[in-house]
């Protein structure tokens, strides 16, 4: 299921809307000397080497990764942010580790190891969407 054309990403410059219309692309950037990647990819300096990323070549690759670890929260953790919610950290890319919002209503379906993928979620304000966390095999958040 795709999400309305219309809708703009929250925080362009992490993610952008990937060719199937549901799945988003994480943005990072190359270390011109160390070749690691980082995210965000507008991060000042190398998360790695502390490399100047201003000369970066930025790239695009297919959101998602591993879970570590989850917490179902109670409270809204920021203006705007449903609760209860689950959040967890998940491991993007290298060593890189992420807090992320998970796209589930329960935590019975999530273990830690599990692969997940990032796919848009439409926000409550109509015109915009927001990245959200769910197991690679589930196609549409519960
Ligand atoms: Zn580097």
């Amino acid at each position: 299921m795709s999400i309305p054309a219309s809708l703009q990403p929250l925080r362009p410059t992490l993610y952008r809307l990937a060719a199937d219309g549901r799945s988003l692309d994480f943005f990072y950037a190359r270390c011109p000397d160390c070749s690691r990647l980082t995210f965000p990819a507008n991060a000042p300096g190398c998360r790695h080497c502390g490399t100047p990323l201003s000369e970066a070549v930025r790239i695009g690759m297919r959101g998602g990764g591993t879970l570590l670890e989850f917490v179902t929260l109670h409270v809204p953790l920021a203006p705007g942010m449903a609760a209860p919610a689950i959040v967890g950290d998940i491991r993007i890319a290298g060593d890189l580790v992420e807090e992320g919002v998970l796209g589930v209503d329960a935590e019975a379906g999530l273990q830690p190891g599990m692969t997940l993928r990032a796919i848009a979620r439409p926000c409550p304000d109509g015109a915009h969407f927001d990245c959200v966390f769910v197991p690679e095999n589930q196609e549409t958040p519960q």
